[in-house]
């Protein structure tokens, strides 16, 4: 039997045939754009029951294929209801993950490429855009020059901030371990500092790296101090470890923190860690993204004594999942790290050690082309139109903060720094408790998510706060005027049963 005949034993069209790529691309971009102009029709955040896909959909994969027009009437009638809107200009919930054209298309470039760059010869593009479009955000953030790859630092594009947390806790670690020697014993002395806004997922990623979580010291914050990361505190935690016989290795800074958007004084953070010669990370997950404009830029002042920085445009960039931007001082102590050199990848550029091997600045060996995704969206907005979303947001959140401020019923609980405003019932409302308070505005959050017009997250900061970020690629003034209109409405009918 010759191998024509094989071939001509499989009926299916080739699944990567240019023509019906061609014509069902076109089909979901259609989908696409009727989902935009169609988006606030749904729900903001899905209404459906626990269980109600698995009920309905077959319990078997199919045995033959299905045309694309029925799969995507499956979508709109079982995936949609089951899908809550993060793109809806009423979604104002967590930090958003704002997409954009620019974005999509550089998401159908990488994966139509779907090239898997673990190494420069893996594919040279993937890796130089990487540095190419890391350098112009350096220079867009006015970081230090320490973090250039011609200073020996560099930029990577991590999956997560949690995936930035492990590598640089992994490269502290090793760091400190060569120092102290590489013992059970020298592990379990290091410690970890951070505040009780830090976001949850260090605690995570101090676990994977076997740091204990009894040697994780989550230094309180203070309201008078709005949730900042007190010197004075960090300092005091710092000196009894040591006098304990622990050893200080990483601090993690936040600007711009999940609950209330707080930005960590990092100049004296970082000043009291250079004494105690630890690793200071700088996570700005949310906030780093509003840095590239310049009246926002001297919330950084004080970077250049990190050791390593992070921001997400997956949050507010116009990049969707999965892009975070890491910057390390210096390259090597992420490359000593997590280098590996197995025989199959043996090249001749990567012996030359003049190419960036990017699998030695991350967990996995494969990655993603993320860099494309995120140079089409520079290039598609450039630097005015990134900052123009940026200030349109921050003026919509001054104009709903202003909107609450003329309401004595309500109290914006923390000052605003950027796009998120937090907001209570005041306890003068009724002349109640913070008790009373805190249960009112729960009430308030779940009546106005209930609706599905809008959708919120909160916050326990000492009380209960609902939080508004305002980021949607869609929001609009009238979004924000609507959600002003409702937290009225619905707040007068629980005040009016109370
Ligand atoms: N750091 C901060 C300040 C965040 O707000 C978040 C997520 O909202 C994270 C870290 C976690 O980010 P990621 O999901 O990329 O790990």
């Amino acid at each position: 039997m010759g191998s024509c005949n094989v071939v001509e034993a499989i009926s299916m069209t080739n699944p990567l045939d240019p023509e019906e790529f061609r014509r069902q691309a076109h089909l979901v971009v259609d989908f696409l754009a009727d989902y935009y102009s169609n988006i606030e029709k749904y729900p903001v955040c899905s209404q459906v029951e626990p269980g109600y896909l698995t009920k309905t959909m077959p319990e078997s994969a199919p045995s033959q294929p299905d045309p694309i027009e029925a799969i995507l009437q499956d979508v709109q009638k079982h995936i949609i209801p089951g899908i809550t809107h993060w793109q809806s200009p009423g979604f104002f919930g967590y930090f958003q993950s704002n997409g954009s054209t620019g974005n999509f298309l550089g998401e159908m470039l990488l994966s139509g490429f779907n090239t898997v760059g673990f190494n420069w010869l893996a594919s040279p593009a993937a890796t130089e855009l990487e540095m190419v479009v890391m350098e112009w955000l350096l220079k867009l953030l006015q970081l230090p020059k320490s973090f250039s790859f011609s200073s020996g630092g560099g930029g990577v594009i991590h999956g997560s901030t949690c995936e930035s947390f492990v590598c640089t806790l992994i490269a502290a670690r090793e760091n400190k371990l060569n120092q102290f020697g590489t013992t059970r014993e020298a592990l379990c002395k290091l410690v970890v500092y951070c505040s009780d806004q830090t976001h949850f997922s260090l605690q995570k990623s101090c676990q994977v790296v076997g740091i204990s979580p009894n040697n994780v010291r989550t230094v309180q914050t203070k309201k008078s101090m709005n949730f900042q990361l007190s010197p004075d505190a960090l300092l005091k935690a710092i000196e009894a470890d040591v006098k304990a016989g622990l050893i200080p290795l990483y601090v993690c800074l936040t600007l711009g923190t999940t609950p209330t958007t707080a930005v960590d004084p990092l100049y004296s953070l970082s000043e009291i860690a250079k004494r105690f010669h630890m690793w200071v990370h700088v996570d700005a997950a949310y906030a780093g993204s509003a840095c590239i404009c310049p009246e926002f830029r001297h919330f950084l002042d004080g970077v250049e004594g990190a050791s390593s920085f992070s921001f997400n445009p997956h949050k507010w960039f116009l990049t969707t999942l999965d892009c975070c931007c890491l910057w390390v001082k210096d390259r090597t102590d992420l490359t000593k790290a997590l280098s590996s050199d197995p025989e199959l990848l043996k090249n001749n550029a990567s012996d030359t050690k003049e190419v960036v091997d990017y699998k030695d600045w991350q967990i996995a060996l494969s990655r993603r082309f993320r860099a494309m995704k995120l140079w089409m969206v520079i290039r598609s907005y450039g630097v005015t139109g990134l900052r123009e979303i940026i200030r349109k947001h921050v003026k919509l959140a001054e104009h709903f903060e202003a909107l609450l401020l003329t309401d004595k019923r309500f109290e914006v609980v923390v000052p605003r720094n950027f796009a998120t405003v937090c907001f209570r019932v005041s306890p003068l409302a009724n002349d109640s408790s913070d008790e009373d308070s805190n249960r009112l505005t729960q009430s308030l959050l779940e009546s106005l998510n209930g609706s599905g017009l809008v959708y919120m997250t909160h916050a326990v900061i000492g009380v209960y706060v609902i939080r508004v970020a305002i980021g949607a690629t869609l929001v609009e003034e009238k979004h924000v005027n609507m959600l002003w209109d409702m937290v009225q409405e619905h707040a007068s009918r629980l005040l009016a049963i109370t």
